[in-house]
């Protein structure tokens, strides 16, 4: 625990960063994260530890998803119809399936990036920083598959409206069976990170948050075989999954900083935990509406960053091949330069309405290009149906011609 782990970015994928510390304790570490993990927003232990059987479909590969929101407005010209620009997402698609024409929800950013994750483009009376309506892919996996807390998460590139991606309002549905949320700054969770900061600044705790760390303690003391038994040693835990979490991303600058933390995030996610369902949001390709050139230098640094979560993937035996990666924009952009030689998002092209969807998993076509047409809110039921659930209320259907 001593050691430090902040600043090690470079080539320390998870599993080296793993095997610096005893394989015996860090199972035993893991498997009191997955109680932490598991506390739920309100305090209360999350109900479906125990696993409950899922429609899993018969031979597949698939037991886990990465769906990458690449949202800010990205056009396809400037990814795959500039593939200097993207070697690592091209490589990808070289190994996977990639859409063409993904039609894409005619709305702002935030109700088209909540498409993605709703399988719905009509999100009636969405505020820019409001739960929508619809149940999102982390409420119907967590839902309908029993999966904990830790089994789901979503990292995003920061600000406010971001949490709002994680659940929605339907009543069926909702925080119960959110995603926990972690943004470029290591956040967790509104509550679960003051939880979190009771621990490095002993104080008196309001009540409620003190039996919600007493519940914590005594889970991570189940998980306890590797003599995690104390109320310290637990604390310990506590500190290392958020250093773990947070490794590499304080030193994160540029142009793409938030989305290269929120990739960063996933990247220790994935390593750490091995959750059914990753997602990340990406917003900072709109700084093309006042600059062409800084936008193509996000969509470069978010390649790289991608680059990087996909290596741990392929880094890790039991996630190279169980993994699915999903990449898609919330929509493009204009066909021509504005004023300012940036790009805004509205002149109704085929540049803004459609974009391109990048499928790569063990289970998918390989060096497939689909142009049939299909649509951004297709990807939101392809990613329960590939966990095994149904997104009832998506208006998408699964995307044609994905498995091999
Ligand atoms: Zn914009």
């Amino acid at each position: 625990m001593d050691e430090p782990r902040g600043n090690d970015e470079g080539a320390n994928t998870g599993a080296s960063a793993l095997s610096a510390l005893d394989r015996r304790r860090f199972l035993g570490l893991t498997a009191a994260g997955a109680g932490l993990l598991a506390l739920r927003a309100n305090g209360a232990p999350c109900s479906s530890l125990e696993p409950t059987p899922a429609a899993l479909p018969g031979a597949r590969k698939t037991k886990r998803v990465v769906l990458v929101a690449f949202a800010g407005g990205v056009r396809t010209r400037d990814t795959f119809g500039s593939p200097e620009n993207v070697p690592n997402l091209k490589k990808l698609a070289d190994e996977g399936v990639l859409y063409t024409r993904a039609r894409t929800a005619n709305l702002g950013h935030f109700g088209a990036a909540l498409s993605i994750f709703t399988g719905v483009a009509e999100q009636r009376g969405i505020r820019e920083n409001a739960r929508g309506p619809y149940p999102t892919v982390f409420e119907y996996a967590r839902k309908e598959l029993g999966l904990a807390a830790n089994d789901v998460w979503i990292t995003t590139s920061g600000g406010a409206q971001q949490v709002n991606y994680a659940y929605g309002l339907h009543a069926e549905y909702g925080a119960a069976y959110g995603a926990n949320t972690l943004d470029g700054e290591g956040v967790f969770n509104k509550e679960f990170k003051r939880v979190l900061e009771t621990l490095g600044r002993p104080r008196e705790m309001p009540k409620d948050e003190e039996a919600a760390l007493k519940k914590l303690r005594a889970s991570l003391a189940k998980g306890g075989e590797a003599g995690l038994n104390s109320a310290e040693s637990a604390a310990q835990v506590e500190r290392y999954i958020l250093q773990e979490l947070t490794r590499g991303t304080a030193d994160l600058t540029g142009a793409n900083a938030g989305d290269a933390k929120a990739l960063r995030l996933a990247r220790n996610l994935v390593s750490l935990f091995k959750p059914k369902l990753t997602a990340v949001v990406l917003q900072e390709a709109d700084t093309a509406h006042g600059s062409y050139n800084g936008y193509v230098e996000v969509i470069r640094r978010n390649d790289a960053a991608l680059g990087e979560l996909v290596q741990a993937l392929r880094d890790d035996r039991e996630l190279a091949t169980s993994t699915a990666v999903i990449v898609v924009p919330e929509f493009g952009r204009d066909r021509d330069l504005n004023s300012r030689r940036g790009l805004d998002h509205g002149d109704g092209s085929e540049d803004l309405s459609n974009v391109a969807c990048l499928c790569w998993g063990p289970d998918f076509e390989r060096g497939k290009v689909v142009q049939e047409a299909v649509q951004v809110v297709d990807v939101a039921p392809t990613v329960c149906e590939l966990l095994g659930a149904r997104a009832k209320l998506a208006k998408g259907k699964r995307l044609p011609g994905l498995f091999a």
